[in-house]
């Protein structure tokens, strides 16, 4: 048994504290990581609120993991210690039903194991990255590219890989206008590989405030979403819209953006359900649509593919003392674009 230093909220509305939690002995095929940095991702906060549903708590959140083996169990083949190894947002899967077998195991028939708020293979309530150890099937570890600095990876294990996959799979390219909604730590990474595939980006943001970092993260175009003008200007524009908004928004104007047969991806998620008039998708044979994070291979495949175009996340690092604060600003949309935690100051 390891014992791990952490960072736990005890209810919807508790402050973090201190806390001590266990991680397992090494089983056959499993890695013991030391953690050095975690991301703060929004879905952290909407866990720890309890806004998606109950939780039990204590809580310890973070799936933007990137840290070091330490140990491997005597069956691990693909790691070693001193390995940059980072985990995402789940920790296993049943790896045997058609979607873990195409390699889309977020995706699993079963239901993934989600990186903390679940429950392991053994029973245990898991618990995330704002902690000082984690262990993890070597299956569900990936190799953070030498070009890519530890604390820039963390919030590429959520926030990258869940724009990415959805890029990816609606074929954002040469020719593609791709409209990225909200600018925060999913969007901003958006904006980067979005215009990394070579699509034409827009950035959809509620003002123009941050318009200069997303032409220099690669937008093309930015607007602000307050300014009604927007919608009658950009009416029938883009092939693809990914919607990274936490919040619920007037969702049937954003879909006039869209072209003939051009698809909105949320991936944004708002605890409230968003109304859809069907009419705003019938008339252009739009689509919406939804996706969630990207497996494993295809985790490995984004941080190959940002290492090799030189794309990481514009973070700031923060003590494990900060993260109330942190959570504050990023629901008042003050992150520039990722909060993400020194696991030494713990
Ligand atoms: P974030 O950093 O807080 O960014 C969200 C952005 O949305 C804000 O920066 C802001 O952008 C915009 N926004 C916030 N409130 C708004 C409002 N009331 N009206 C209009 N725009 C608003 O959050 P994140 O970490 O990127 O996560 C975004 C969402 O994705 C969360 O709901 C999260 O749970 C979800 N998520 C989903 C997956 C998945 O697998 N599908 C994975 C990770 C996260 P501007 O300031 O530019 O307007
Ligand atoms: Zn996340």
């Amino acid at each position: 048994m390891i014992i791990a230093k952490a960072r736990a909220v005890d209810g919807p509305d508790q402050q973090f504290r201190s806390a001590e939690i266990k991680r397992r002995d090494l089983d056959t095929n499993d890695v013991l990581i030391e953690i050095k940095y975690a991301g703060i991702c929004h879905s952290d906060i909407h866990t720890a609120h309890g806004e998606w549903g109950p939780v039990n708590y204590p809580l310890v959140p973070g799936h933007e993991i990137a840290g070091i083996v330490t140990d491997v169990g005597t069956g691990v083949s693909n790691y070693k210690v001193g390995d940059r190894v980072g985990v995402g947002c789940m920790v296993d899967s049943c790896g045997e039903c058609d979607n873990c077998r195409k390699g889309e195991e977020q995706y699993c028939l079963k239901g993934n194991i989600p990186t903390y708020a679940g429950v392991d293979k053994y029973g245990e309530p898991t618990q995330g990255g704002y902690s000082t150890h984690i262990v993890v099937v070597e299956d569900f570890i990936v190799r953070i590219p030498d070009n890519i600095a530890l604390d820039a990876a963390a919030p590429l294990l959520c926030a990258g890989i869940t724009t990415y996959s959805p890029l990816h799979h609606w074929g954002a390219g040469p020719g593609k206008k791709v409209a990225v909604v909200g600018m925060g730590g999913l969007g901003h990474m958006a904006v980067k590989i979005a215009h990394a595939m070579g699509a034409e980006v827009t950035v959809l943001s509620q003002s123009l405030s941050k318009k200069e970092d997303g032409l220099q993260f690669g937008a093309d175009h930015y607007f602000a979403t307050s300014e009604p003008e927007t919608f009658e200007k950009l009416a029938g524009t883009f092939d693809l819209m990914i919607n990274t908004v936490s919040a619920n928004i007037d969702i049937n104007a954003y879909f006039s953006l869209l072209t003939l047969d051009g698809t909105l991806v949320n991936v944004g998620a708002p605890a409230e359900p968003l109304a859809v008039n069907v009419f705003s998708l019938i008339g252009h044979r739009r689509s919406f649509a939804g996706s969630m994070i990207g497996g494993i291979r295809e985790t490995q495949e984004m941080l190959d593919f940002c290492a090799e175009h030189d794309i990481a996340p514009n973070i700031e690092v923060i003590s494990a003392d900060q993260i109330d604060e942190a959570y504050k600003r990023v629901l008042a949309s003050d992150v520039k674009y990722r909060f993400v935690i020194d696991i030494s100051t713990m």
